[in-house]
């Protein structure tokens, strides 16, 4: 069976990347996402600057969405069955915190058997790794990806709000014993915060041979305290990078890989450089995210989205909720508007949209 090119947009570009949130609840507080502590509150507050920004900006009300209201499994599995069908290829269950959805391991089981899907992935803090992983892994789940973001126990508690790094280290070990291949790591920067850790963690990758991300603060916290001095551009991530490294570019035939990747010309391991604020990608994005409440969002910076939930719990069928993806892929929007005059940070954080 060749594959669809069902779900293409307005702008030629066809969608094959489905990010599936399984649930909006974190047990993390991350400054860049929900920066809901007081060392979050006190970084943000130092870095204000009241001559460029007069108003400070009013957070946005995070409420947990009812249970009532969050996608059973099977409805999730019937919306990526569907979305497979017209040309889906990559999977990745996210959250919130995936690892916090009581028997996540038994979706990964479900998904992982429906034929269609190339690569099936999940982007987890790591916190709940360990205790998981053995289920994960015999439910079909190959490849999984951890946000780190420091390797020093004081940062990374100030930056997630949790003492969890111990964990999160062991996690990424028993994901590398367990023969998950590849292991990433992304990691956000933000300038005066973890940008001094650049380079260890780029020694860390080599030296535990994992493919790590670097990636830029997104106006997408709960907060709305980004600013654009806190970006760390992904071409400053590089060149210090290069200063310390002698690196060489891994050549990608995937014109919609959000990373520019290097290899250490003496080593294991990986560098990559996501930058959506410096550089957008929007031209090439093949990416859909299906909320934890039934919403398809076709950007990160969607103004709205597309409840799936009417369709999927009244009478319709596989071919109407079918014809829904394709009209709502349909009206993509071009690309993020952020650092243009009319940029309007959604009321969704990261966290509730499905990173
Ligand atoms: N809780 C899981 C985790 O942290 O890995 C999965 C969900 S999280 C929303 C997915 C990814 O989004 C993480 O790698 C996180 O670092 C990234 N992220 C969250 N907020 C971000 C922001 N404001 N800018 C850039 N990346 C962000
Ligand atoms: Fe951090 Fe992920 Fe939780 Fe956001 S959803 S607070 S990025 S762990």
């Amino acid at each position: 069976m060749g594959r669809s090119d069902a779900l293409a947009d307005a702008h030629g570009r066809v969608m094959r990347d489905l990010r599936v949130s399984v649930t909006d609840r974190c047990n993390f507080r991350c400054l860049y996402c929900l920066p809901e502590t007081e060392e979050a509150a006190d970084f943000y507050r130092a870095k204000y600057d009241p001559l460029r920004n007069p108003q400070p900006a009013t957070p946005i009300a995070r409420e947990w969405k009812p249970k009532s209201e969050i996608l059973t499994f099977e409805e999730i599995e019937r919306v990526v069955r569907v979305a497979v069908s017209l040309g889906i290829e990559k999977v990745r269950v996210t959250g919130g915190e995936p690892l916090l959805r009581v028997g996540v391991e038994n979706l990964v089981g479900k998904l992982a058997s429906i034929e269609g899907i190339a690569d099936l992935a999940m982007t987890t803090n790591g916190f709940l790794f360990g205790p998981k992983a053995v289920a994960l892994r015999a439910a079909g789940l190959r490849r999984v990806s951890f946000s780190l973001d420091s390797l020093d126990r004081a940062n990374f508690r100030k930056i997630t709000g949790r003492d969890g790094l111990n964990e999160l280290l062991a996690g990424i070990r028993q994901a590398q014993e367990l023969g998950f291949q590849p292991v990433k790591v992304n990691a956000v920067v933000i300038r005066g915060l973890n940008d001094h850790e650049i380079e260890s963690l780029a020694e860390f990758a080599r030296a535990e041979n994992l493919s790590l991300r670097f990636i830029e603060f997104m106006p997408l916290d709960s907060s709305r305290a980004w600013q654009r001095e806190l970006v760390m551009p992904g071409r400053e991530i590089l060149a210090q990078l290069q200063r310390r490294f002698d690196l060489q570019p891994v050549a990608s035939d995937n014109p919609s890989e959000t990373a520019r990747r290097w290899r250490f010309a003496d080593g294991r391991g990986e560098i990559g450089v996501i930058a959506p604020v410096t550089e957008p990608f929007c031209g090439h994005c093949n990416r859909l995210r299906l909320t934890a409440d039934g919403k398809i969002r076709t950007c990160l910076f969607s103004l709205h989205d597309h409840d799936l939930k009417p369709l999927l719990r009244g009478e319709s069928d596989d071919s109407a909720l079918a014809a829904r993806l394709v009209e709502i892929v349909r009206g993509k929007e071009p690309g993020h508007r952020i650092g243009q005059p009319d940029f309007v940070q959604p009321e969704r954080t990261m966290s509730c949209i499905g990173g």
